[in-house]
């Protein structure tokens, strides 16, 4: 069974995916190179089958804090996402906030994103647009949006999708030096940004994964309050 997000006297809710004190990034710890078909590429020196993804992208390694029910725990860093737990709500499309099942409609899957100050915007115009954020249950979408310091400060869309689908990931591209392995610089010699690419990417073996990109197909953009409204959530 999966614990609760809302144990007895502890709020506020902190969602799933958000990171939490003392987790840490330690890729670098046993970073290593292996040959690929196509030349050396990213491994780890200890590597578990759960390291990668099965388009062969290696993930971040991000270590977790948990507690004795197995639920993250520690203080929130409100604005950062933990990887892992990310791409497990990704990839079996559960509810950011508690790993339950999303609230599904005939008309689809609900998701909630950051649409800027703008508008509300067509349905035609979003198809296809890539999130990082999972889908919600009906129960936590207000949740969502009070939480997110992203959602909070912007617009926000609610959207029934009836074709989710990974897309792709989110990571740090590294550079391969005879056996020096690095994050890439740009030109101009700063660290690229973290960058997107397709699975079938040719340089996906010289990739750190970390966050899967969802992409939106058949949208139907949706009037939360009204949804909410009618379950008696206010
Ligand atoms: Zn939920």
């Amino acid at each position: 069974m999966t614990p609760s997000p809302q144990p007895p006297g502890a709020a506020p809710v902190v969602p799933f995916i958000t990171l939490r004190e003392n987790e840490h990034d330690v890729s670098d710890r046993s970073l290593a190179l292996r040959p690929f078909r196509n030349g050396l590429g990213l491994c780890y020196a200890d590597e578990r089958d759960e390291d990668r993804d099965p388009s062969g992208i290696l993930y971040a390694r991000v270590t977790q804090n948990r507690n004795q029910t197995g639920w993250p725990a520690g203080k929130p860093h409100w604005k950062q996402v933990h990887p892992t737990r990310q791409r497990e709500c990704a990839t079996h499309m559960l509810c950011h906030v508690c790993k339950e099942q999303p609230s599904r409609t005939e008309q689809g899957t609900l998701f909630i994103d950051v649409l800027g100050p703008k508008a509300r915007p067509k349905a035609a115009r979003l198809e296809g647009l890539r999130t990082f954020q999972p889908p919600v249950c009906l129960r936590h979408a207000k949740t969502a949006i009070d939480l997110c310091p992203h959602l909070k400060r912007n617009t926000y869309v609610a959207m029934r999708v009836a074709a989710p689908r990974l897309a792709g990931m989110l990571g740090t591209p590294y550079t391969i030096t005879g056996l020096t392995i690095t994050p890439a610089h740009t030109p101009g010699g700063t660290a690229m940004k973290p960058t997107i690419i397709p699975f079938n990417h040719p340089q996906r073996h010289y990739f750190l994964g970390a966050q899967y990109a969802i992409e939106l197909n058949q949208i139907t953009v949706i009037d939360l309050e009204d949804e909410l409204a009618d379950l008696g959530h206010d």
